[in-house]
């Protein structure tokens, strides 16, 4: 019986390029600038994570980690209008 190293599976090489352009695609779209949703001046920043705050007007919200609006949040606000009824 031979005993194998329990860590040998963890030196393979998993996290290549793919995973890396990804983190830059991401962290890119965390750099660029979004517009408010009050003022619509293009002035959004992130202040952290899933915060953003407006330069201009100064309105600050809970968005997504690396954007302001993301899929989740636009499928919720669509729920949420209908509801309420507009
Ligand atoms: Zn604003």
């Amino acid at each position: 019986m031979t005993k194998r190293p329990p860590m040998a599976k963890l030196r393979t090489p998993r996290y290549g390029l793919r995973i890396r352009r990804q983190y830059e695609a991401v962290l890119a779209k965390s750099k660029a600038k979004y517009k408010c949703p009050r003022c619509g001046a293009e002035a959004l920043r992130r202040i952290r994570l899933g915060i953003w705050k407006c330069k201009k007007c100064g309105f600050e919200f809970a968005g997504g980690a690396w954007e302001p609006r993301t899929s989740v949040s636009t499928t919720a606000e669509a729920g949420l209008a209908r509801v309420t009824g507009r």
